[in-house]
């Protein structure tokens, strides 16, 4: 389409910059201040609205509130001759993140923080102005020798067509344009819910995994597709696209990308401020050899830190806790007497004598069920995840359920005890569709084991290997044939894998505990599971003395 080489008497183009979805950005010279201007003139599909040009002249005056020299100003609004509206904007020299990123494929870490903490930083101030941007993504954000500006500010809200803070971000125009980049926007946004300041910090969460990863997390053809995932599945594990990223950060991003807005950090400060942290850390404890950094970094304490908010990394504090139990615990069993034997052998039925009576305690202790970790969003209730798993097929009667996510999507756990047999299970089940829908069995896993039958199963999650998904722990205690020895079943959904430890008194005097581990719980990669197996089987034990 032609364009005036003169726009309202005082601006005269010099070329063309760009061309988004919403339409093409030119240079040009306001002439009389002799400044370079971009303007953006909207596609003719958005002429048909003819609020649009006020509503951005409105905004303009809200925009230039925001004077932060990471904001690119809006300076003026109006209509071609032929009715398309344009805006003019300050000229901001650089390179966007996109051409960025296609030239260098993904940052170091380091480098990946400062960008997303630069956007954090004028975030601070537009939000403390009630600006959202909600159109943050790799072709606004411009990159030059002063490090990050932030372009278009606010303009996705004009051209979502209301005033309320509703964006429609996901309706389509008569002429099925998108407003908006499903793959940097956030879950409310593409459910075209309530859009507030946390919206934008999941797309920075985006950019952010984006700049490590090499690519955001969802990558699908179909933008609504996108959409839809964007919505509900869980980003994969950072570290699991880039093993280098250190755990923290990579925390830290997913606390970003939390679905729930109120899971993410509360204010971009916020965000900045664990950003920065999450380097921090590793610059402030990494040891000699760089491979055993991420083994150090998340026990690290830094005085006044802010830890991911997302309350699937709320375990974060929790899990170092009992490891000082676990030591507090094996003082007083070895003071009181006995060897503490930590058998490694294949789980099975136990040879160790019983403790007559005296473990009655701890096994209440044992059967009590801890408060559990909320289960992130998509959240269903554990009484909802129970009716479900009770509706769709299992055979026995199901005593307990958690509705977690994998990076494969949600699924449900659910223990099942099985009167006729006397035994209990834990049952898998799966989403059948991409979206909402129902479950189904997709799998089992045994909990009573030979000798072990007849317990009262628990079932607590937990996130032991700290990779942002949580795993399901059952504690089975009070077995008929063997009513003093307690097994635990850690299940992590995300590998379909499960470890057993079964802990016993050894010797009628109860002097030492016996704990057997599954032949699958030796090596590196099981080592968080039996460290969370361990504090939680030990945990309750100083029950027994009293
Ligand atoms: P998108 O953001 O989807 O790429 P835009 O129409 O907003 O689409 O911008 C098109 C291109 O024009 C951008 O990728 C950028 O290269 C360039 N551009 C936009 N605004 C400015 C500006 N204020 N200063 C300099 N270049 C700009
Ligand atoms: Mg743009």
């Amino acid at each position: 389409m032609e364009i005036p080489q003169l726009i309202a008497n005082r601006f005269r183009l010099e070329g063309e910059l760009g061309r988004g979805g919403m339409g093409a950005v030119y240079r040009a010279i306001h002439l009389g201040l002799e400044r370079p201007v971009a303007i953006k003139v909207l596609k003719p599909e958005f002429a048909a609205d003819p609020e649009v040009a006020d509503r951005f002249m409105r905004e303009a005056r809200t925009m230039a509130k925001l004077r932060h020299s990471r904001a690119a100003m809006i300076y003026d609004a109006g209509r071609l001759p032929d009715g398309r509206p344009f805006i003019v904007m300050e000229y901001v020299e650089g390179q966007t993140l996109a051409d960025t990123l296609a030239r260098d494929g993904r940052f170091a870490p380091e480098r990946a923080v400062r960008i997303a903490c630069e956007i954090c930083e004028v975030l601070s101030e537009a939000h403390a102005l009630g600006i959202v941007h909600r159109d943050l993504k790799p072709s606004n954000i411009m990159i030059n020798s002063r490090g990050v500006s932030v372009l278009d500010f606010g303009i996705a809200k004009v051209l979502a067509g209301n005033s309320t803070d509703i964006t429609r971000t996901h309706a389509t125009t008569e002429a099925g344009l998108i407003i908006g980049t499903p793959r940097y926007m956030s879950p409310e946004q593409c459910l075209g819910q309530t859009v507030g300041p946390a919206s934008d910090l999941y797309s920075v969460g985006i950019l952010l995994y984006e700049m490590l990863a090499g690519a955001p997390p969802f990558m699908e053809q179909m933008q609504s597709a996108v959409l839809v995932r964007q919505a509900t599945a869980p980003p994969p594990p950072l570290q699991s696209r880039r093993t280098d990223v250190p755990r923290r950060l990579a925390l830290a991003t997913h606390a970003l990308l939390a679905k729930n807005p109120q899971e993410r950090p509360k204010t971009a400060g916020d965000a900045r401020l664990l950003l920065e942290q999450s380097l921090a850390a590793v610059a402030a404890t990494r040891p000699p050899d760089a491979a055993a950094a991420d083994v150090a970094v998340p026990g690290t304490n830094v005085p006044g830190e802010l830890l991911p908010f997302a309350s699937t990394l709320a375990t974060l504090d929790a899990r170092r806790l009992p490891a000082s139990r676990f030591i507090v615990f094996a003082a007083v069993m070895v003071a009181c007497s006995g060897a503490l034997l930590l058998a490694w052998s294949r789980l099975g039925p136990t040879t160790s004598a019983q403790a007559g009576g005296v473990m009655t305690a701890a096994a209440a202790g044992f059967a009590a069920a801890r408060p559990d970790v909320k289960t992130a969003w998509p959240a269903l209730s554990p009484e909802a995840a129970r009716h479900i798993a009770a509706s769709a097929g299992t055979q026995g009667v199901i005593a307990d359920a958690r509705h977690v996510r994998t990076p494969r999507g949600p699924v449900i756990i659910a223990i099942e005890n099985r009167r006729h047999e006397g035994a209990s299970r834990l049952v898998i089940l799966e989403p059948r569709g991409m979206v909402a829908g129902g479950y189904r069995v997709a799998g089992h896993a045994p909990l009573d084991k030979e000798g072990f039958s007849g317990a009262v199963w628990t079932l607590e999650t937990l996130d032991a290997d700290r990779d942002g998904y949580e795993e399901i722990l059952c504690t089975g205690a009070g077995a008929r044939d063997d009513p003093f020895t307690r097994r635990l079943v850690l299940y992590v959904p995300a590998a379909r894998q499960s470890y057993g430890v079964r802990v016993g008194l050894d010797g009628r005097e109860a002097r030492a505990v016996r704990v057997r581990w599954s032949s699958n719980a030796a090596g590196d990669r099981a080592k968080p599971y039996r460290t969370a197996l361990r504090e939680r089987a030990l945990a309750d034990l100083p029950h027994v003395k009293s």
